[in-house]
């Protein structure tokens, strides 16, 4: 992957980049489980997410909007940054998407016309049921159920086509092992429709442009061209391993890192966590910004948490090339770093 990524630059109008763009077109259908058509932006997940709400949406617009955490809100400033109307269903910390409250919300917004949530928000490490959502979505309205897998596509389970999803957006950098920079999303015939009916202002993220280059092996501007070369080397190890096992993988690690943190007094923030990663309140009077800088002092980097959760939390991830050896070893560094008086020590 690193080397795909140093090779020298194709030229994007060429022969080699359209074989290069159809087949990791026609990988990531496998990965998102999709017929559907898959759009590639350079740009990260953020861009995927903004170009959701310019192509599906239009001024005015009702939406429902899922928050489960830091990532949730920026779908609602996103909308209200376009003159959408957010309806915000904000979760307690720590709780995942409830179909219940969805219902009860698009009963009261009959015109909404999409429901935004994330699949796995990062910055709480809440895993939703996107498949319960979306059958709460589709059988009590026609709104669009859009989907943000940035965190989570190639680490959970998710079934584009089977489940109804509209609009699932991804990105380079998590699950999916590559350099940061290039995003994706993956449309449903629904979707589609829609797409000539919103009316918001787009330009450079309009999924339209994309679709009228697409069958040319092309996007409309500049791709980051390494970026497609890496993605496609990084889907090929994906693929070797077979989506099920990277799951299953998943899981297991998920598993593991949750019994180490318990073992040493960390508790999981989320019900539901999910498998990517792990999102730990610490052990009572241990301060977890402390935790965080003293182990990237030993060469380890786990995350703090975002926002509110800053100083709250600690975030560590066990996604994409992260393995078992590598989770054991940070909790190896949390626990000699546990038990410290929270201001250092100097001699
Ligand atoms: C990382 C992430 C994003 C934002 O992606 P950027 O690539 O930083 O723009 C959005 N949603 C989720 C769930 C993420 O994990």
């Amino acid at each position: 992957m690193r080397r795909a990524l140093s090779r020298e630059a194709l030229h994007h109008r060429g022969r080699e980049f359209k074989a290069l763009f159809d087949e990791l077109g026609a990988s990531l259908k496998r990965l998102f489980r999709t017929s559907g058509e898959i759009l590639l932006m350079t740009g990260s997940g953020t861009a995927a997410m903004e170009s959701s709400v310019v192509n599906l949406l239009s001024a005015g617009d009702e939406a429902i909007v899922i928050s489960t955490g830091f990532f949730g809100e920026r779908f609602a400033e996103i909308l209200a940054a376009y003159g959408a109307r957010p309806i915000l269903l904000q979760r307690p910390l720590g709780e995942s998407a409830d179909s219940d409250e969805i219902v009860r919300s698009l009963r009261e917004h009959p015109g909404a016309k999409a429901v935004f949530l994330q699949h796995a928000e990062t910055s709480t490490g809440v895993l939703n049921d996107i498949e319960a959502a979306s059958r709460a979505v589709r059988e009590n309205s026609d709104a669009l159920v859009v989907v943000d897998a940035i965190s989570s596509l190639g680490v959970e389970r998710l079934e584009m086509d089977a489940w109804g999803l509209d609009a699932v957006l991804s990105a380079s950098q998590k699950g999916l092992m590559n350099a940061p920079g290039l995003s994706f999303a993956a449309l449903s015939p629904r979707a589609l429709k829609r797409l000539d009916e919103a009316r918001l202002p787009r330009f450079y993220l309009d999924w339209r442009t994309m679709r009228h280059h697409a069958p040319l092996g092309q996007t409309p501007y500049t791709p980051a061209t390494p970026l497609f070369a890496g993605q496609l080397e990084a889907l090929r190890l994906i693929e070797r391993e077979g989506l099920e096992n990277v799951w299953s993988r998943a899981v297991k690690l998920s598993r593991f890192a949750l019994e180490s943190a318990q073992a040493l007094g960390f508790s999981p923030l989320a019900r539901h966590p999910a498998h990517g990663l792990s999102a730990l309140l610490p052990p009572e009077g241990e301060d977890a910004g402390r935790l965080v800088e003293a182990l990237r002092e030993d060469g380890i980097w786990i995350a703090h948490g975002q926002k509110q959760l800053k100083g709250k939390i600690v975030r560590l991830a066990h996604m994409g090339h992260i393995r078992k050896a590598d989770v054991a070893r940070a909790f190896a560094a949390l626990e000699a770093r546990l038990g410290r008086p929270s201001q250092p020590v100097r001699a």
